[in-house]
């Protein structure tokens, strides 16, 4: 099928070359002219693992390509995806500013009958606000054609987009009408191979199933920082709770790790969204104001270890902060826990020392040059100079450090593990003083 995609940003490049990768024959349109000549070029503006060689190889085979003119992206497509950004906006809900924008262009250049499937996370209703959009476009233009739209939020989670993307747990699809359903199944249908994926629902069902995935997965995390912090306080070790909650199979082991919170562009603004929207409803979600309270607070966490350990006296101290990104994985660093952590360090007039495997340009786009901050090029070069170690993304090769080397390196001996990595004993025993997130042990 004929396939074009708004957005080029991590769900839209992603979605657009595994749609490619199966077969169908995509175009990718963004108004970023710089990203769309970087990509023709063959050079992937993201990182995310598996990515680059097949964006490279369906672009080489003619399936996939970048563009910029929407209008020749909109005759060709049989299927139109709107994946662009719904970043938060001042009150907390969905800014819808580029989906609508894209769905003004469409209405603009649609010449015959097609569909349109919003990607992007929408608040409930957004499908409705598309559909109209497009056809007072179509109208003032005095066309009369068809055209279907329908909701199909995304899953995938950065850090294993391509896999989650061509081995889905589900596939959901948002839509009333019996002929957009049955292309969308067919879009769909090399992804639906071995057993049923395709869960079919009305169009406000979709959008709300997105949001509640997101909101259901931070509950899970704040839910265990919440317990994480009450362990602290009673002399509990959260990693034991951990174990001994997970193993119940109505409990699960997935998103049950405490931690210094969540970030990322989904899971904060989603919250947030979808408690504005039960707002404008005139319903107040109580548990997912906390879930964000709590997050929120836990952002705050690493820096008040490191706070009661020098007992408020940080300035002119050196840090170590290894990993940056929101997560493995990745180079996003939108909503990081680092950002915070980085930000109470240097108003409390320490230096850092950083290093992230892949967040390094993302870091300096953020922050720029400045002299309480050196991004390094390994984990061991961070070490260099520096008082302590915090550890704020589990990054694998963080796992097994040398400890001994840690010892002898770090001027204080001090451990900040932001995700709980390491076992307390290992470190205490290398003697690094250690504190962890729920530790009982580091009252
Ligand atoms: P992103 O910010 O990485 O990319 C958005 C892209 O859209 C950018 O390249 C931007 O230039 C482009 N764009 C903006 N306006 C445009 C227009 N008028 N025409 C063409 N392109 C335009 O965003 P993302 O992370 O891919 O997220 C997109 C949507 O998917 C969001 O609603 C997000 O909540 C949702 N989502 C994201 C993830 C994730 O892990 N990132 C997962 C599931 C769902």
């Amino acid at each position: 099928m004929r396939v074009t995609i708004f957005g080029t940003g991590y769900v839209g490049l992603v979605t657009g070359t595994c749609l490619a990768d199966v077969g169908h024959d995509v175009v990718c349109v963004d108004i970023d002219e710089g990203k769309v000549a970087a990509l023709q070029r063959g050079e992937i503006p993201i990182f995310e693992p598996g990515l680059a060689p097949m964006v490279r190889s369906n672009h080489a085979a003619g399936r996939l390509d970048f563009t910029t003119d929407a209008a020749a992206a909109i005759a060709r497509g049989e299927v139109i995806f709107i994946a662009v950004g719904t970043p938060p906006g001042e009150d907390g809900s969905a800014d819808l500013q580029y989906v609508l924008a894209v769905a003004r262009t469409i209405g603009r250049h649609l010449d015959r009958p097609g569909i349109v499937v919003n990607k992007s996370t929408v608040p409930v209703g957004t499908a409705d606000r598309v559909r109209e959009t497009i056809a007072g476009e179509l109208q003032a233009r005095g066309v009369d054609v068809t055209f279907g739209v329908a909701s199909n939020p995304e899953f995938l989670k950065e850090g294993d987009a391509v896999n989650d993307f061509m081995r889905p747990d589900r596939i959901v699809i948002g839509a009333s009408d019996a002929h957009v359903i049955e292309r969308l199944k067919r879009l769909y249908a090399p992804f639906n191979r071995n057993h049923e994926r395709i869960v079919v629902m009305d169009v406000r069902s979709a959008e709300l199933t997105k949001y509640a995935a997101n909101a259901m997965l931070a509950t899970k995390i704040s839910f265990m920082n919440e317990m994480a912090n009450i362990a602290e306080r009673v002399g509990a070790d959260i990693e034991m709770v951990r174990q001994g909650i997970g193993s119940d199979p109505r409990i699960g082991w997935h998103f049950i790790y405490p931690g210094a919170g969540y970030g990322g562009s989904c899971f904060p603004k989603d919250v947030q969204a979808l408690a504005r929207t039960a707002q404008q409803v005139g319903y107040r979600a109580e548990l997912l104001q906390a879930v964000e309270g709590v997050n929120e607070r836990q952002k705050h966490h690493l820096f008040e270890l490191i706070r009661r350990h020098y007992d408020g006296d940080i300035a002119g101290r050196t840090f170590a902060v290894w990993g940056l990104a929101f997560k493995p994985n990745t180079d996003d660093m939108r909503e990081a826990s680092s950002r915070v952590l980085l930000q109470q360090l240097w108003d409390a007039g320490a230096r850092v020392r950083a290093y992230d495997p892949e967040a390094r340009r993302e870091t300096q786009r953020i922050f720029g040059e400045r002299d309480d901050l050196v991004l390094c090029d390994s984990a061991n070069a961070a070490l260099v100079d520096a008082d302590a170690l915090v550890v704020v993304t589990e990054w694998k090769q963080f796992r097994s450090p040398d400890f001994a080397r840690l010892r002898a390196t770090l001027s204080d001996a001090v451990l900040f593990d932001g995700r709980n990595i390491y076992h307390p004993d290992e470190v205490e025993a290398a003697g690094i003083a250690y504190y962890g997130i729920g530790r009982g042990r580091s009252v």
